[in-house]
């Protein structure tokens, strides 16, 4: 029997710090720093996980001996230094309420949950848990979903022009789909549709993305996929009840244009 690799290890560390086990994921990290004292994932990850300010120092500590350039590590380790000198500072003079904002190590989400990651945005504690990891830092939750807002250019009014245009296109499609696909033999249907459905979908989508000027929503993919399902469903029924084969390709064009459309329209 061989050991899990350092990798291996760091990943079932993090998975485990993801579901909230964080004893398990201190364990595999350990190993993991154990059998590769050189490893930087695994002594980072360590620091998320490690409950005391003093052990995250170390482990911040250690991968800055390994590379003392890394960005990460000393702004985690600066941020625990003034965690730490902030504890002094309120033994010292108890009473004195001034070391508030510097002494919060709560994730902002998750009050019962030390942490020594900060949103590198708006500087807001964050656990491991809730921290996604972006090419310029880890950032919370709540950063991440204003910077999507920010992305995304459209209005209400585009789901409207969307359902408007892609409900009559759907309907039109799923019934040429069923009544033309739907004659031809079993594996006809099936090879034709399977080659059919995705570029008329992806046509959908694109007559849909024109019709909003190419502004972005976040449910226009999902809005035009309901349409496309609530028009073909009624041609799929009819079909399966009726007898024929047409309700194989309409099946298909449901499918195969769902994940099309959603797809294309992100
Ligand atoms: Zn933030
Ligand atoms: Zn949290």
């Amino acid at each position: 029997m061989s050991d899990p690799s350092v990798p291996d290890l760091v990943e079932q560390g993090r998975t485990a710090a993801r579901v909230g086990d964080i004893e398990d994921a201190r364990r595999l990290l350990e190993q993991a720093t154990r059998q590769m004292p050189d490893n930087i994932e695994a002594w980072l990850t360590l620091a998320g996980v490690v409950e005391s300010l003093a052990e995250k120092q170390t482990c911040f500590k250690q991968v800055l001996a390994l590379d003392p350039n890394h960005s990460e590590a000393r702004a985690g380790l600066a941020l625990i230094e003034q965690k730490l000198a902030a504890q002094v500072l309120e033994t010292s003079s108890a009473g004195d309420s001034s070391g508030q904002d510097t002494g919060l190590a709560f994730c902002y989400r998750h009050p019962d949950v030390e942490t020594g990651l900060r949103c590198n945005r708006c500087g807001k504690p964050i656990c491991p848990r809730c921290a996604r990891r972006t090419p310029v830092g880890f950032r919370c939750p709540d950063c991440i979903r204003e910077q999507e807002n920010k992305f995304y250019t459209g209005g209400n009014l585009d789901y409207l022009i969307a359902a408007a245009i892609s409900f009559p296109l759907s309907l039109i499609a799923a019934a040429l789909f069923t009544f033309l696909l739907g004659g031809l033999w079993f594996f006809w249907a099936l090879l034709i549709g399977f080659f059919i459905a995705p570029a008329v979908a992806g046509f959908i989508a694109e007559v849909v993305r024109w019709g909003v000027r190419k502004r972005r929503s976040r449910y226009l993919g999902r809005v035009v996929a309901g349409c496309l399902i609530l028009a073909t469903l009624p041609f799929l029924l009819f079909s399966l009840l009726g007898g024929g084969g047409g309700w194989i390709a309409a099946g298909i064009f449901l499918v195969l244009g769902t994940t099309t459309v959603l797809a294309r329209l992100r």
